[in-house]
């Protein structure tokens, strides 16, 4: 069990007091996002005027922008309950699903003892996908029968400022619960999520794996009721479309398949998130259960809400070019992603013999060819073109849908710094090693 602060700990995201200005700004950034992506056609000076606006303050201050409905009770009631619900199907999904029972990554303050994680994720895509098109079955009084009624689509485009705020909300709720209950008993601890300060604690997370038996919150919630809903609100912003204009446009279209084809992916190789420093370092505090729960679905689905009332109306040649960026984008981020996963797991594979290594003093190889002979973060690079791609069929009459190449900037760069101080600290020399031999981060022969 992990109770004194380390002597070897460093702070990270500034601080307590990064940690708790990040924890007070994040829920306002998704409800001003919300806001703007449907007030939509702004350009970079009009939005500095836009903010400078009285106006708009006059709505913030009237709670319109960062507590939608506020003084309508019964609605909010209904939206609380609507993400509840949701979080509870995919909990049921998770538990009654079958599934492959796989070990986690050996646990250092455990022992090295390793978890095991139920793995249904893709299944519950698919589930969740044939229940939202084929509906469920609700009772009827007028036939006193049950008939099958097909998911709501249009209350998630209609309600999406109000079911923002009702998952914030329990975000809030659930990252006091695990951080009050990693209190009982012998947990284990996060190292970040044990330095002595209370706001950084709930921002990173005390305990490291909070479960109930065998329920692994963060785990479940790094993938599932976000992801998914993420999906689902990107469609209700298609159907919006379709209703109000009577088709649907190419951008649209193209952003709903490439959002879901990387949601799709992130199920389908569910496993690879167990090696991830998200599970194997950080706690499950705020910065993660609200990234995982509401920042993720309701700031990712921005340029979909977007497109709905300013679509650019691109030609087929744009469509085309950005369409390509994707795939390139694409190969890069599973090639690299799906070499490193595969070495991981079977580092003798007969179809990575080409590739050379550097074995390290800790025991595991280091890729030195292929994708990761490239960059060290070439995963990123390629992420990074696809996220671009999401803000590029926007067009370029506004910033907004762009916060996302803004914000993935910074999130990948900033992440590529905590993984480079952790290899530091767990590979010693050989990191050192390994950098001269792969020199470059994200772009070979640039940066
Ligand atoms: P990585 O997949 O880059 O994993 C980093 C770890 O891989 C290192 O700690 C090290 O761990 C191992 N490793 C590093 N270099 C090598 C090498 N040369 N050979 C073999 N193993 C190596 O990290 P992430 O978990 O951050 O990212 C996974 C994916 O998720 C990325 O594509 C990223 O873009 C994406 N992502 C997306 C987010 C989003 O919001 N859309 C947010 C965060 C990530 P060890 O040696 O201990 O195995």
């Amino acid at each position: 069990m992990t109770k004194a602060k380390p002597a070897a700990f460093e702070y990270e995201f500034g601080g307590p007091v990064g940690a708790l200005a990040t924890t007070l700004a994040l829920p306002v950034v998704i409800m001003l996002l919300a806001h703007w992506s449907d007030a939509g056609s702004v350009t970079t000076t009009d939005l500095l005027d836009y903010t400078a606006d009285q106006r708009f303050w006059d709505a913030v201050q009237q709670s319109a922008v960062l507590c939608p409905s506020c003084d309508e009770t019964a609605l909010l009631v209904k939206c609380a309950a609507a993400v509840i619900g949701w979080f509870l199907f995919q909990v049921v999904l998770e538990r009654f699903l079958p599934c492959e029972l796989v070990l986690g990554s050996p646990i250092a303050a455990d022992g090295n003892k390793r978890l095991t994680y139920r793995i249904n994720g893709h299944l519950a895509f698919w589930v969740t996908l044939l229940v939202v098109q084929t509906g469920w079955p609700v009772w009827h009084e007028a036939s006193q029968t049950y008939q099958l009624e097909g998911f709501p689509l249009h209350y998630l485009y209609d309600y999406y400022t109000e079911l923002a705020f009702c998952t914030i909300l329990l975000c809030v709720v659930l990252t006091t619960y695990l951080y009050v209950d990693s209190f009982v008993g012998d947990k284990i601890l996060a190292e970040g999520g044990n330095s002595g300060n209370p706001f950084y604690n709930f921002f990173i997370g005390r305990e490291l794996n909070p479960r109930i038996y065998s329920f692994d919150w963060k785990e479940f919630c790094e993938l599932r009721p976000g992801l998914l809903a993420w999906m689902l609100l990107n469609a209700a912003c298609m159907k919006q479309q379709y209703d109000a204009q009577g088709y649907v446009t190419g951008s649209m279209i193209l952003l709903n398949v490439f959002q879901g084809v990387y949601v799709w992916d992130a199920l389908y190789q569910e496993r690879a998130i167990l090696t991830t420093m998200d599970i194997t370092t950080d706690g499950f505090g705020f910065m993660l259960v609200l990234g995982d729960l509401a920042w993720v679905p309701f700031t990712y689905s921005v340029q979909a809400r977007y497109l709905v009332k300013h679509d650019p109306h691109l030609g087929y040649p744009a469509l085309a070019v950005i369409l390509t960026i994707y795939i390139f984008g694409y190969l890069i981020f599973r090639g690299a992603n799906g070499q490193k996963d595969a070495f991981r797991r079977n580092p003798s594979d007969p179809t990575l013999s080409h590739l050379t290594f550097l074995q390290t003093k800790r025991g595991t190889k280091l890729l030195t060819s292929g994708w990761w002979g490239m960059a060290r973060k070439i995963n990123y690079t390629g992420d990074y073109i696809m996220g671009l791609t999401w803000c590029l069929v926007c067009g370029f009459d506004s910033i907004v849908p762009y916060y996302y190449a803004i914000y993935f900037m910074i999130l990948l760069i900033h992440r590529s710094i905590r993984d480079d101080h952790m290899c530091q600290t767990k590979y010693g020399d050989d990191w050192q090693a390994y950098k001269r031999l792969v020199p470059y981060r994200f772009v070979p022969g640039i940066v």
